[in-house]
């Protein structure tokens, strides 16, 4: 294709310095969505036999596509869970592709990969996992409990070769992401949920287990904890967990997507306390390292027997476990074969800051959440509904409905001033509609917080 952008160089000033500019913005547009027909309506057909140009596409997608998406390190845009790439990062996100290596393979990548690799030996020395535990970059969290839930289960399947057919069980608690179910959906195992109002202890597990069948308490072959659930960042009993699934015999994975981060903080470290102990852990540093999309990672205590269950074999794949060849093949330990270097962007970022910015970054974060939690308290409309865990924080705006909730994060965002979405609550009386703050970018101020609550006066 090189010979045909003929006015790439001219074209390429503009693109990149819409990246340069976009990249140095700590202000951005928030971003609005619209609907189908209307991005329709302004852009027309873009993909026709003669190409309609690197100069048309890139104002269309300046003028119109851009601004109809969200710009996930808006400094307010504080729901679900937001992002706040540094600036190096995304730089190094650019370069990554620009670089035209392939990640999955030692023999291709082994220069870009052992950066990575670097990467991921401060993750790994984070969790407290012995050696030889390691891992590899996923493209998120539900990638990675997916491929350690797959291990998990042959690991299961070749120590119990008398259950090769039969389906397994994961049991987690009701705090687990989404994705835990949905993954037991996808390699087919079926999933036990413990009922917990708050983190899931190493006692409940035991009585969940005990109170099992025989025959249904040998087809669990995972226990899943969650190190800082996504709804309200509460960490599960991990070292109560890591010794009933010691004593049980049980693989024991912690899903610290989101959570994770905060292991490099020293004074919330202890909350993570029997992480060590675990056979594989799930971390997102696309989420709370300040990693550009996509970048999840997934450690395992014992990679050969990730290894057994991922490594593809193929006649033209021979050449990579070859002897000359010889190296960490990421390919190896997750479900993806062919992979952008997508550990890159962090290992840049993490070496020029080094790592004590990110433990400052990272509790910036938490103590915007303890900020954010004696505002809440203060005001009079408004009361926590929990104390703040991690970077999370549940509140009530007092005397609100359901309706009231939405309409309100709908016309913050159309505003352009701020996105805080509602989220449910489990009370004894049942569900509740409250809101929530999630703080993952150090660029968000007290101010920030006040103007927000005060949007709910
Ligand atoms: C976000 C999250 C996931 C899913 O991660 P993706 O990167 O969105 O795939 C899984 N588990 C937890 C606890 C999360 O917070």
């Amino acid at each position: 294709m090189h010979n045909v952008d003929i006015d790439l160089v001219e074209m390429s000033l503009d693109v990149i310095k819409f990246a340069i500019g976009r990249i140095s913005d700590t202000d951005p547009q928030l971003g609005f969505p619209k609907k189908a027909e209307e991005l329709k309506a302004l852009v027309g057909e873009t993909i026709t036999p003669a190409g309609i140009g690197g100069e048309r596409a890139f104002e269309l997608f300046r003028d119109v596509l851009v601004k109809a998406s969200v710009s996930i390190d808006h400094p307010r845009h504080l729901a679900f869970v937001p992002a706040s790439p540094t600036r190096s990062a995304v730089m190094f996100d650019l370069v990554t592709s620009a670089a035209s290596v392939h990640g999955a393979f030692w023999l291709e990548g082994a220069g870009l990969i052992f950066a990575e690799m670097q990467a991921m030996e401060w993750l790994v020395k984070l969790t407290g996992m012995p050696e030889p535990a390691f891992g590899v970059f996923t493209s998120g969290g539900t990638e990675a409990n997916l491929s350690a839930m797959v291990a998990a289960r042959e690991h299961w399947r070749r120590l119990h070769p008398e259950m090769a057919r039969e389906r397994g069980i994961v049991i987690a608690s009701n705090g687990a992401h989404s994705s835990i179910s949905a993954m037991a959906k996808v390699i087919d195992a079926d999933i036990h949920l413990i009922e917990t109002e708050d983190r899931l202890a190493g006692s409940q597990l035991d009585e969940s287990l005990s109170a099992l069948t025989d025959e249904d308490r040998r087809r669990v072959f995972a226990v899943i904890a969650t190190g800082g659930t996504t709804n309200s960042g509460i960490i599960d009993d991990l070292a109560g967990i890591a010794d009933v699934c010691k004593q049980r015999k049980i693989w024991f994975h912690v899903d610290a997507a989101y959570g994770g981060a905060a292991l490099a903080v020293k004074r919330v470290r202890h909350l993570f306390d029997g992480i060590e102990h675990a056979d594989s852990v799930t971390i997102d540093p696309h989420k709370w390292l300040f990693s550009p999309y996509d970048c999840g990672a997934v450690i395992y205590r014992d990679p050969e027997i990730a290894k057994h269950a991922h490594a593809q074999e193929g006649s033209y794949l021979d050449i990579f476990s070859d002897e000359g060849a010889k190296g960490f093949n990421p390919s190896d330990y997750q479900v993806q074969l062919t992979r952008r270097v997508r550990g890159l962007p962090l290992w840049f970022s993490l070496a020029m800051h080094g790592t004590d910015r990110y433990e400052q970054a990272i509790d910036r974060g938490i103590e915007l959440a303890e900020i954010a939690g004696r505002l809440i308290t203060e005001a009079e409309h408004t009361e926590l509904v929990r104390e703040p865990s991690l970077s999370c924080v549940v509140f009530r705006r007092i005397g609100w409905t359901p309706q009231d909730y939405r309409n309100w994060t709908y016309k913050n965002h159309r505003d352009g001033f701020a996105l805080v979405a509602p989220t449910k609550w489990r009370n004894p009386e049942g569900a509740e509609t409250v809101s929530r703050f999630c703080f993952i970018n150090p660029d968000t101020t007290e101010k920030d917080i006040a103007d927000i609550l005060k949007t709910m006066k």
